[in-house]
């Protein structure tokens, strides 16, 4: 049951990150990347 809770924790965050859509998300680390960043700040890779 415990499993379960922690199981739809995760998928509400991945789900409530794609309806706010709070920006693009980095290719490597899947964070979000701040409006008009070249580069990811958290892991160093570029946006493109
Ligand atoms: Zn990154």
């Amino acid at each position: 049951m415990l499993v379960l809770l922690f199981v739809g924790l995760i998928a509400g965050i991945f789900l409530w990150q794609k309806l706010y859509n709070p920006g693009e998300l980095c290719a490597k680390c899947y964070r979000v990347l701040p409006s008009g960043a070249r580069e990811c700040p958290w892991c160093g890779e570029s946006r493109d």
